[in-house]
């Protein structure tokens, strides 16, 4: 579950954008927040939203997702899957994750660890620097095999 405080952060956000919090935009929150920083497609969210809205539709959670990634609460990854898959951005974090999409079974982990993090920032800027190129946003994905599948 995502902390309190970030939850209310991101609640706050989307109110400032204009957007009102209805029982399916909060359903859709929610299944997000309960799945802490999982990569979910639009199906997987509709079966998590259900738990906290049961007449939820399909379409409806589609246009929440949409409508909340227009305002950056939701960040789309494109890992060349049939369905796209969403999850949360974290408020006051400059740029995103780098991810890493297993070939064999389709997991996509995300890469958090700090010292990662650091390296992809001082290598953002050296590009900036280089090329004199503001960059405000950035996909990262490594294609390959999981330690899962490699061991089977
Ligand atoms: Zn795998
Ligand atoms: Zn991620």
């Amino acid at each position: 579950m995502i902390p309190k405080e970030i939850q209310e952060k991101i609640k706050f956000i989307i109110q400032e954008n204009g957007l009102k919090l209805t029982n399916q935009r909060n359903a859709v929150l929610n299944a997000f927040f309960e799945k802490n920083y999982k990569h979910m497609n639009v199906e997987e969210v509709y079966n998590f939203s259900k738990a906290y809205c049961n007449e939820i539709g399909i379409s409806t959670v589609y246009r929440s997702i949409i409508a909340f990634e227009k305002i950056g609460v939701l960040k789309k990854i494109e890992t060349g899957e049939i369905y796209a898959r969403y999850e949360l951005t974290i408020p006051d974090k400059k740029l995103d994750h780098p991810h890493m999409v297993c070939k064999k079974c389709g997991r996509i982990i995300g890469a958090y660890d700090s010292e990662i993090l650091e390296k992809l920032n001082a290598g953002r800027e050296l590009i900036e620097n280089k090329y004199d190129f503001k960059i405000d946003s950035e996909s990262i994905v490594y294609y390959g095999i999981c330690k899962e599948c490699a061991d089977s």
